[in-house]
């Protein structure tokens, strides 16, 4: 599933491709995405000009003349730059041509992707108004989330998974976070001192940083007819690497069950 490092990289791809572009037109093969389409959105997208690609949390916003496109890539949506005459793939539902020719291809085989039109502020709809902090957001800070961990009974694995504490943070960077902050993921929220938000403040931060970093040198992918999005190419300490030695102190490293959700830490460099 893409997180917030695959949608930004997303995002640094395409903005080179969308900016001050203007919309020849949108090509919806199937609507039936987790919401359905608007029929009225080819009509009302057509002559708009890009003015920028921003993100919030995991939704792309693509800036336009007169509103905001909403575009979530759901479980399994890419979306990539092609030539606009490419022969499309059957889970190639949505094309946006741009008039210089090239075109932005949403493929997403599961379909719990969507892509939605708001006018007014995108912030305010209520997909956005709600949501936390980002992590890279100065309100995001050590004080913050230690205030966040005095509320709850949960464990820290859940706590910063929760996109009402801090959006960005799903399965797969939640264990590489809390191995890069030394702490272990069934620890109670409540039993964390000041200095250990402080750390995971820091290891979010890090570990998000770093795949945005590396996601960064597969953008060519988007530029690529026949790349691939290249999720989780980064070198990752824990993630799925049960049994297999923790590449700081050579333990091997384990794996228990949250919320239904896979964990993995190392015992011995993890409190
Ligand atoms: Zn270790």
């Amino acid at each position: 599933m893409p997180e917030l490092p695959e949608v930004e990289t997303t995002r640094r791809g395409l903005e080179p491709h969308l900016a001050g572009q203007t919309i020849l037109r949108l090509t919806v093969r199937d609507p039936r995405l987790r919401w359905p389409i608007d029929a009225r959105l080819p009509q009302l997208l057509a002559g708009q000009q890009v003015a920028a690609v921003q993100r919030r949390a995991k939704y792309l916003l693509l800036r336009l003349t007169h509103g905001t496109v909403l575009w979530h890539l759901g479980m399994s949506g890419s979306l990539r730059v092609v030539p606009s005459d490419l022969p499309v793939d059957p889970h190639d539902h949505i094309d946006l041509t741009l008039t210089a020719g090239h075109t932005v291809r949403f493929n997403d085989p599961r379909r719990f992707g969507s892509l939605i039109y708001v006018t007014g502020d995108p912030q305010a709809h209520p997909l956005l108004a709600k949501l936390a902090p980002e992590p890279f957001d100065p309100a995001f800070d050590a004080d913050y989330l230690w205030r966040a961990t005095r509320r709850r009974k949960v464990s820290v694995k859940q706590l910063i998974m929760n996109g009402q504490v801090v959006t960005g943070v799903g399965n797969i960077y939640a264990s590489e976070v809390l191995f890069q902050a030394g702490i272990r993921p069934r620890r109670r929220s409540r039993s964390l001192k000041r200095e250990e938000a402080a750390r995971l403040v820091g290891a979010i931060r890090k570990v998000l940083k770093r795949a945005i970093r590396v996601g960064g040198t597969t953008l060519r992918d988007y530029v690529n007819p026949d790349g691939n999005p290249g999720y989780f190419r980064q070198k990752l300490y824990v993630y799925e690497r049960s049994g297999e030695p923790c590449r700081i102190c050579g333990t091997p490293i384990r794996s228990l069950t949250q919320g239904q959700r896979s964990t993995y830490y190392c015992p011995v460099c993890q409190k």
